[in-house]
């Protein structure tokens, strides 16, 4: 290993956590230091610098026995914002957030992924920071695209759903919008955003189960997210689980996204005889509240599948906490009476219970992510 970095951004995630904490409640460097893992003197250089930035600002001290007072520290929501993109097949969501993880305001945007996708997206950022009441204070903007992105190059290396092929994305967008641009997979960015503003609050090490189209997991470990040499890890989909199982998207077998995935679960209704159209997975779910017949044990099984999965993972990193998010989410009612026999079955004995967490979700899910993912490189830059 060369010890380079194989990133062009740097990250600058403790300042990063450190607005995103102080978003939720007022905090002093101590308790900024002990929630961190840092020393006092690493916290007073970051704080120093957030408010020299007016990001930052100190409250009235705070007498508390004998000893110095504490200085609270709270966000200053309105003093910068970072925006977010999700690329989807037929329209971009955007998403334009505060310091504190709240939205300014959300858009979407008609998109044709085949017609000049660069000169899409830049129009939709130019937009943003054209606006005279918004735009000096975006910090970055960050892309989540759904499909294999390599984050270092910029480069969308495979997405199926978007009919691209290694699309250089970043390096034309860096060189004609005026702040950080980033872009990650859909699921990554995601994670970053559950990091900073989500389960990461409560968690160092915790997983984001992503269920939907298909099945992706973000992965944190010691307050970092996992993204693998080539920004590939998290393919929890092709996660074999069975050799003479259904045939995969990837074209291998018996994959948890040929079971689990939106069209394997519609599939599996139609070739179970449930019904004759294949469902969305809205109407899979109102399929499983009227218990029609066999819907709920085509779900359970199938989250039987996920969660032996999913078990495997949880032994091999000892996380504590899962969190579900990603448009069939509405199905996890269904999906978790064989989820949860799995990890109950499977994980084993020396870890704790796992914390499972349904994030409620909407299609702007991931396009908060890319807006959470890109506040520390802007941070850093
Ligand atoms: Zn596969």
């Amino acid at each position: 290993m060369s010890g380079m970095p194989t990133s062009p951004y740097r990250e600058d995630l403790i300042k990063a956590e450190i607005l995103a904490m102080t978003g939720s409640r007022p905090l002093n460097r101590s308790e900024i230091a002990a929630r961190l893992g840092l020393g006092a003197a690493t916290v007073s250089d970051h704080t120093r610098r957030l408010i020299e930035l007016g990001f930052l600002r100190e409250l009235p001290p705070q007498i508390a026995g004998r000893g110095r007072p504490k200085v609270p520290l709270e966000v200053v929501p309105d003093a910068a914002y970072t925006l977010g993109l999700r690329v989807h097949p037929d329209h971009l969501i955007g998403v334009l957030m505060r310091l504190d993880g709240s939205e300014v305001r959300r858009f979407t945007r008609p998109f044709r992924p085949g017609e000049d996708p660069v000169g899409q997206l830049a129009a939709a950022c130019e937009e943003v920071l054209a606006d005279p009441a918004v735009g000096a204070r975006v910090l970055g903007i960050g892309l989540a695209v759904p499909g294999v992105i390599d984050p270092a190059t910029g480069t969308v290396r495979l997405s199926p759903r978007l009919g691209w092929t290694d699309l250089p994305l970043r390096p034309p967008l860096a060189e004609r919008l005026p702040v950080p641009v980033l872009i990650d997979n859909d699921t990554r960015a995601s994670t970053a955003g559950e990091l900073l503003f989500g389960t990461g609050r409560d968690h160092d090490d915790f997983l984001v189960l992503a269920i939907g189209d298909g099945v992706g997991m973000g992965i944190v470990l010691e307050r970092r997210v996992h993204r693998g040499p080539a920004g590939v890890a998290g393919e929890f989909g092709h996660v074999p689980t069975s050799p003479d199982g259904p045939r995969c998207v990837c074209g291998r077998r018996g994959c948890v996204d040929a079971y689990v995935a939106d069209y394997a679960l519609a599939a599996q209704a139609v070739a179970r005889g449930l019904c004759e159209e294949p469902p969305s997975p809205d109407r899979l779910r109102r399929m499983a509240e009227d218990d029609a017949p066999g819907v709920r044990a085509l779900l359970a099984d199938a989250g039987e599948i996920l969660g032996r999965a999913a078990a495997g993972v949880v032994n091999v990193l000892a996380v504590p906490a899962l969190t579900v998010i990603g448009e069939s989410h509405v199905l996890w009612p269904y999906l978790t009476p064989g989820f949860q026999r799995a990890v109950d079955a499977g994980v084993i004995g020396v870890l704790p219970d796992l914390e499972i967490t349904v994030r409620a979700w909407d299609d702007s899910g991931h396009a908060r992510g890319a807006a959470s993912l890109v506040l520390a490189a802007s941070l850093a830059a």
